[in-house]
């Protein structure tokens, strides 16, 4: 059938190649599709104003994997796992992080933006960090930067602080400093969207959305690992929605919330079928070969993209079926 189709369509393909100059055909790409995201009551919806829920693939630390900041591994995301949107995470402190090496980090996350505009996907630029409201002044810089530099493009969604910690205040740490990020974002760019992150490892949306930020588009993140969380956190997360907070999970994992683990299928099915529910958009944790059951790689893959299934780990195979079969 596969064959038949293709057979069918090459010759017509080849006339859209010699009439388009050197353009390839391809049906129109989903930010093309959907617009600038905007936040509508408890939903992301696309400029036709219907919720929009999207597949993806996160990256790792940008300054621990920085290798497959490539434009060749974000092409190769969308064209074979047919991912909608990625995340550049750009890794704040720690060995090699933000703080020691803005420059390093900053064309690691630029290379993976520009390349995800390219290809019509969206993409998250996120700041990596657990105590984000401790380094306010560089959060402020890096975020300014970014959005003088992509604010007019709808591909772009600014993620603000990954995971504040168990121990952080939304009222006294991350709402305030959330609010001073968010009037430097919009400084240079009045309406893409704004993602927060909530206490606890970006479990706890339900008390952001008591005590919500006052912004038009502005939605909070829900992170989880599914060996580890299961239906008491997406009663949290129904909790904020019914509050009337949108949630968008910039992360999850396959495995156990330490990255290892077994993969858990069972759990990861019933998320995807929470997430389909409630039209929400997600990023899997992590495009990286480092020796973990979440990373999608095994050790030694290209940078480059063009992998074979050998090079895929159980998380890899199995998120990329996920990720194939999610739509737009
Ligand atoms: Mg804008």
């Amino acid at each position: 059938m596969k064959t038949l189709v293709l057979t069918l369509l090459l010759p017509v393909a080849l006339l859209i190649t010699r009439a388009g100059a050197g353009t390839t055909p391809s049906a129109p790409g989903v930010v093309t599709e959907h617009g600038r995201l905007q936040v509508a009551g408890n939903r992301i919806v696309g400029k036709h104003g219907r919720p929009v829920s999207l597949a993806g693939n996160s990256f790792y630390w940008s300054q621990w994997m920085g290798r497959f900041y490539t434009a060749e591994t974000v092409a190769w995301l969308k064209r074979d796992w047919d991912s909608a949107l990625v995340r550049a995470a750009c890794g704040v402190t720690r060995d090699g992080g933000y703080l020691g090496d803005p420059a390093g980090n900053l064309a690691r996350v630029t290379a993976v933006v520009d390349a995800a505009i390219q290809n019509d996907i969206y993409v998250i630029i996120d700041w990596h960090d657990h105590k984000a409201h401790q380094h306010v002044e560089q959060a402020l810089a890096f975020f300014s930067e970014m959005a003088r530099r992509y604010g007019s493009s709808p591909h772009v969604i600014y993620e603000i602080f990954n995971e504040p910690l168990a121990d952080a205040s939304w009222e006294r740490d991350v709402k305030p400093y959330a609010e001073r990020v968010i009037a430097a974002i919009r400084a240079h760019d009045p309406d893409n969207l704004i993602v927060v992150g909530t206490p606890a490892w970006s479990q706890r949306v339900d008390l952001a959305a008591a005590d919500p930020i006052k912004d038009p588009n502005v939605a909070y993140t829900l992170h989880f690992y599914a060996g580890t969380h299961k239906a008491d956190l997406r009663a949290k997360a129904e909790k904020a929605m019914d509050l009337g907070a949108a949630i968008m999970v910039t992360e999850w994992g396959t495995c156990n919330a330490d990255g290892n683990g077994p993969v858990d299928e069972a759990s990861v099915r019933e998320w995807m079928d929470f997430m389909r529910r409630h039209h929400l958009s997600h990023c899997n944790w992590a495009v990286s070969d480092v020796r973990e059951s979440a990373s999608i790689l095994r050790p030694g893959a290209s940078d480059k993209g063009n992998w074979k299934d050998t090079d895929l780990t159980p998380s890899g195979m199995l998120v990329r079926g996920v990720i194939r079969g999610w739509g737009r």
